[in-house]
C-alpha cells in the first residue's frame, strides 16, 4: 500500500510524503501522489517525527485514578499487587489496547514495555499497529529462581518471533527484587542472544542506600560488576545516580530513560541528575511510567514537566533548552530505543505525525518552544505508523470500544 500526504508543513516548507512499504520513498516540495496511492491532504499541518515512550507498564491503565494519593509501599502492597495476582489474559490485552490507543491519541508511536502476560501487551501492540518492545517483569525475590529463568526464556522465544513492529528484551524488575545471581544469569543471556536488557534503577534513596549496605557499592556500579549495564541496557528513573555512575554507564554505552511525572507523583525526592548526563555523554529518553503512578500517557504533557523540572533543580532556567527536551522525547538522544536516526527523510521508516497548525498552543511562536512548554497531546491531528493511518482528525478508530472493555475489566478485578 502506498499512502501519499500533500500540503504538509515542514520548517515552513510545503511538502509531500510518499510512503511505501513502511518506509518513506520520497519527501519534499516535489512530491506528489501517483495515480492509485492512498491520499491524504495535509491543508497546512505541521510535520514532525513521533514521540519514543521509553518505560511503560501499558496493561496498568486498567490501575489508573486508584490509590493515587497512597506511599509507594502501601499503594504497592494494597491496591497494586493483590490484583495483579487476578490478571487474566483479557485484562492485560484491553489494559494495553487503551493504552496504545492513548498513545496513537498523543503521538507516541513506539514504546518499551514490562508487564506480566507481554504476549498480551504485544498482540494489542499489534492490533493497533504500533511499535514496541516488550518484557517480562524478572522477579526472583521469593526464592523462585528457577521458574524466573523457565519465564524468562520462553518470553523472549515467544515475543521474538512476532515480526519486525515488535522487539524482545529481558526485563529484570530492579535489583532489589532479582537475585545476584539470576542478574548474572540475565546478564549473559542477553549477550548470547543479542537483546535489550529493562530494568528499574535508583527509583528511590532507599534503593541506593540498600545496596550499598548489601553490597558495597553503587547500584549502577553494582550492575556492572554483575555485567547487566552495556550498550543494550535500558535503566528506567536513574534519579539518584551520582557522577561516578554517570561516567560508568557513558563509557557502557548505556541508556537511562527518566519518568519525571511519575518521579514527582511517587515523590521519590530528587530529580535526574540530565544537565550532569548529558555533560557525561550518555544516552537519554523520556517515559511516562505506568498509568497506575503517572496516571497520565501523554508524553507531550510529561516532557513539558521533564524541562521544567530540570530548570527547577537546577536553579537555571538554561539548564536544558526547548530543542534538547524535544530531541530526547522523540528518541534522538538515544539509538537503543529505536527510533529512525533521520526521521522524515527517504529510506527512514514512515512513522510521523501531523499536528493541527492553528492550535493556539501551536499558532505563535517558536514551534519547539510551543511542544515543549504549550502543548499537549491533543495538537496531534493524525498519527502514521509504517505508513499505515492509526489516526486522523484526533480520532483513534475503535475509541469507544476500547474504553468500554477496559472498564469492563477493571471493574472485573474490583478496581
Ligand atoms: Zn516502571
Amino acid at each position: 500500500m502506498t499512502l501519499t500526504i500533500a500540503g504538509a508543513l515542514l520548517d515552513g516548507e510545503r511538502v509531500g510524503v510518499r510512503c511505501a512499504e513502511g518506509r518513506i520513498e520520497a519527501i519534499g516540495p516535489e512530491v506528489e501522489a501517483q495515480p492509485g496511492d492512498e491520499k491524504l491532504e495535509a491543508a497546512g499541518a505541521l510535520l514532525v517525527p513521533p514521540l519514543l515512550n521509553g518505560h511503560t507498564h501499558a496493561a496498568m491503565t486498567l490501575f489508573r485514578g486508584s490509590g493515587g494519593d497512597l506511599p509507594l509501599m502501601p499503594w504497592l502492597q494494597e491496591r497494586i499487587w493483590p490484583v495483579e495476582a487476578k490478571l487474566e489474559a483479557e485484562d492485560v490485552y484491553w489494559g494495553a489496547r487503551l493504552a496504545c490507543a492513548e498513545m496513537i491519541r498523543s503521538g507516541t508511536t513506539r514504546f518499551w514495555d514490562m508487564y506480566w502476560q507481554p504476549e498480551q501487551t504485544a498482540r494489542a501492540v499489534a492490533d493497533a499497529g504500533l511499535r514496541a518492545t516488550i518484557g517480562a517483569p524478572l522477579i526472583d525475590v521469593n526464592g523462585d529462581e528457577v521458574g524466573m529463568r523457565e519465564a524468562a526464556l520462553a518470553s523472549l522465544e515467544q515475543l521474538g518471533s512476532l515480526g519486525p513492529s515488535i522487539g524482545a528484551a529481558l526485563a529484570p524488575h530492579a535489583i532489589y527484587t532479582v537475585s545476584e545471581d539470576s542478574l548474572r544469569w540475565i546478564a549473559a543471556l542477553a549477550a548470547e542472544r543479542e537483546v535489550p536488557i529493562h530494568i528499574h534503577l535508583s527509583e528511590t534513596s532507599q534503593e541506593v542506600q540498600d545496596c550499598v549496605a548489601a553490597h558495597g557499592e553503587r547500584p549502577a556500579a553494582y550492575l556492572d560488576r554483575l555485567g547487566v549495564i552495556t550498550g543494550r541496557t535500558l535503566l528506567a528513573h536513574g534519579v539518584w545516580l551520582d557522577p561516578a555512575e554517570l561516567d560508568l554507564l557513558a563509557d557502557r554505552g548505556a541508556t537511562v530513560v527518566t519518568n519525571p511525572a511519575a518521579n514527582m507523583k511517587l515523590a521519590v525526592g530528587a530529580v535526574f541528575p540530565y544537565p550532569a548526563a548529558r555533560e557525561a555523554g550518555v544516552a537519554v529518553g523520556l517515559g511516562t511510567d505506568g498509568a497506575g503512578s503517572n496516571d497520565s500517557l501523554d508524553l507531550l504533557a510529561d516532557l513539558k514537566l521533564f524541562a521544567l523540572a530540570q530548570k527547577h533543580a537546577a536553579a537555571d532556567p538554561t539548564a536544558i533548552a526547548a530543542e534538547d527536551a524535544w530531541a530526547v522525547a522523540t528518541g534522538a538522544r538515544a539509538p537503543l530505543l529505536g527510533a529512525s536516526p533521520r526521521p522524515l527523510s527517504p529510506g527512514a521508516d514512515a512513522d510521523f505525525l501531523l499536528l493541527r497548525a492553528a492550535a493556539p498552543e501551536l499558532a505563535i511562536g517558536e514551534l519547539a518552544s510551543d511542544l515543549v512548554y504549550a502543548a499537549s497531546g491533543a495538537v496531534v491531528d493524525t498519527t502514521v505508523v509504517a505508513g499505515r493511518v492509526l489516526m486522523r482528525g484526533g480520532e483513534v478508530p475503535e475509541l469507544e470500544e476500547i474504553v468500554a472493555r477496559a472498564r469492563e475489566r477493571a471493574r472485573r478485578l474490583g478496581l
